[in-house]
């Protein structure tokens, strides 16, 4: 998810760990904290800037640990910041990821007579390498035990003051590299801080762990005390590293699908039960079991996830639910009554109208909810209660991933809702099942990229493009018009499908292409019959249909086969495909599409 730093070797260490950290900071933190042996641990709020400022010292250490906190667990704060230490000061641990089970451990090691300074899931780990440690076991054995312990996603470093020339990192689920030199290794949590000090890397698997010294690095796994990780020979620039090798951040946000999945349900789902357990707004469960209607609020890509939000939490929860566009409700005259929730939709946490939106909420006695991804943002901190997302920091201004995490959050709140109303634990638990089965559907999805390229290979000269959907997928329709005009600038319009006859088939004809989102559902039949409408009139026509159905082959002149899920989540993969469709369509033009013209990834601005 975000930036991890680490040197060992005959140089100084404290101008490299802050060079390294300066150059991941492209993808956005809001903290930053370094650690070298013998000198003091120093953490602030803010990024490198903030960090260099307060580093007041020169430290002859030739190894250190560094990081930039993107935070989910505690607000980005100074004592939340890393590297955490242990309640010896000799343990000091940066951790990207969530440790799953923290508040477990943690309960155990106070009874155990641990301090605890932060509010993060991280702390636990340097308290239990500490017992290890202090037991007598080895630093790499108080390591191996510690993450038997730990379940969650890390990618991890850990430094301990008595065997300063050693560093200790260790990966699941967020990505880790070392950097092999001459007299010294790195490890960073992707290539681009290493590359201007050597070019071979070894990249971690999940569940490996290596141990660094300046003139050594091994890598093992919890059982084995050594696996053969080769080293490779990267001739990337700097750019494309942190990029992860993918031409654009946006095609690499979009890849990040899976992973993002996992991160929105991890440890939110009790699958015997077929519940969701939402501790974000578990503080409220009262007043959401009374509630008689909810106001979702939101802008842009949010906005339609929202109106996904609407179909899951009226189908699944029961409660009647509108949408409103953020800029439209904070000027109306919206009616609350009591038994109104007002719940936010926004990534950066930061989007002006959604923010007055709630606040004009909140003036009229709603209660106020969010489902946003950056933590101690103003939504969130603002709002009586929420969800976060845990989707990480988005660069690319088309937003793609939040979305994905966003639709994954609001079915969460769905089931959560409709658990506690009419839903059965059967339907419950069809609804938790396909929630687990969506990462590996999504995987499917990704490895259509070639063949959408060459889809929208073909449409390249169209100056104009209708989505169109019924039911679960007219909200993808919407967001997949959206998303081909914000990166291409090419005319696209979302409609719901059976609105075609009433006025936009009037403009279909052999250069006006239509891309259908018809999956298996419920509505496909009717779907189907708008398309035939179009095909009549020579329109163009893409379906994006699911595995194995034949009939589309007839009607549409291109299909994009997506696997089978329950109809609530296959917006979920439909809007993978949809991405994936307008990232093409513009990439293959030479556009910028990370940084569309005229755009700006928080709009802080009216
Ligand atoms: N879960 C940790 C925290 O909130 C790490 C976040 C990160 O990946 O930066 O502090």
């Amino acid at each position: 998810m975000c930036g991890i730093f680490a040197y060992t070797g005959d140089k100084k260490a404290q101008p490299i760990l802050l060079e390294g950290l300066q150059s991941l900071e492209y993808r956005g933190y809001d903290s930053a904290g370094i650690f070298m042996p013998g000198s003091p641990l120093v953490k602030t709020p803010g990024a490198v800037t903030e960090l260099r400022k307060r580093v007041h010292f020169t430290s002859d250490a030739k190894s250190g640990i560094a990081h930039l906190r993107w935070a989910t667990h505690g607000e980005p704060t100074e004592v939340n910041a890393h590297p955490h230490a242990d309640c010896t000061g000799d343990v000091y641990v940066a951790h990207n990821g969530i440790i799953e089970n923290f508040r477990e451990l943690k309960a155990e090691l106070e009874k155990r007579n641990h301090t605890f300074k932060s509010q993060t899931d991280t702390e636990i780990l340097a308290h239990l390498i500490e017992e290890g440690v202090v037991a007598g076991k080895s630093f790499e054995d108080a390591v191996i035990d510690t993450l038997q312990q730990v379940r969650g996603t890390y990618g991890l470093l850990i430094s301990y003051a008595k065997e300063p020339g050693t560093v200790i990192t260790a990966r699941m689920g967020s990505p880790v590299v070392l950097g092999l030199g001459d007299g010294e290794n790195f490890i960073a949590s992707d290539a681009t801080p290493i590359l201007r000090h050597t070019k071979e890397v070894v990249f971690l698997n999940d569940g490996d762990i290596a141990i660094i010294t300046p003139t050594s690095h091994r890598v093992r796994t919890l059982t084995n005390s050594e696996i053969d990780r080769p080293a490779e020979h990267v001739d990337w620039d700097t750019e494309e590293a942190s990029k992860g090798g993918y031409p654009h951040f946006m095609l690499k946000e979009i890849h990040e699908a899976p992973e993002v999945l996992e991160n929105a349900i991890r440890g939110r789902l009790i699958a015997k039960e077929g519940r969701a357990k939402l501790g974000g707004i578990e503080s409220v469960a009262d007043t959401l079991a009374d509630l008689d209607r909810l106001i979702i609020t939101a802008c842009g890509t949010a906005y339609y996830a929202g109106l996904l939000g609407e179909y899951l939490i009226e189908d699944l929860g029961g409660i009647p639910v509108e949408v409103e566009l953020a800029s439209e409700f904070r000027y109306r005259k919206p009616i609350i009554r009591k038994g109104t929730a007002v719940l936010a939709v926004t990534q950066s946490g930061e989007t002006l109208d959604t923010l007055e939106a709630i606040r004009e909420g909140k003036r009229r006695g709603a209660l106020t909810l969010g489902v946003v991804n950056t933590v101690g943002s103003t939504i969130a901190r603002e709002t009586d209660a929420g969800v976060y997302n845990h989707a990480g920091p988005e660069i690319g201004v088309a937003s793609t991933k939040a979305f994905v995490s966003q639709v994954a959050v609001l079915s969460l709140v769905a089931l959560f809702l409709g658990r506690s109303r009419g839903l059965s634990e059967d339907e419950g638990r069809k609804i938790v099942q396909g929630l687990q089965e969506l990462p590996e559907l999504a995987r499917k999805v990704l490895k259509l990229s070639e063949t959408i390229r060459k889809i929208a290979l073909k449409y390249k000269d169209a100056r104009d493009f209708l989505f169109i959907g019924r039911r679960y997928s007219y909200p993808v329709a919407l967001e997949g018009a959206l998303k081909l005009k914000e990166i291409s600038y090419v005319h696209a319009e979302g409609y719901g499908a059976g609105e075609m006859k009433h006025g936009p088939l009037a403009m279909i004809d052999t250069k006006f292409p239509t891309v259908a989102i018809v999956p298996q559902d419920s509505v496909y039949e009717k779907t189907l019959s708008n398309m035939i409408e179009i095909q009549a009139r020579k329109g163009p026509l893409i379906a994006i249909a699911t595995e194995g159905d034949e009939r589309v082959k007839e009607v549409a002149n291109d299909v994009i086969y997506i696997p089978k899920t329950i109809e609530q989540l296959s917006p979920v993969l439909s809007g993978i495909a949809v991405q994936l469709f307008a990232y093409h369509f513009a990439a293959e033009k030479g556009l910028n599409v990370d940084r569309p013209r005229n755009l700006a990834k928080s709009v802080t601005v009216e």
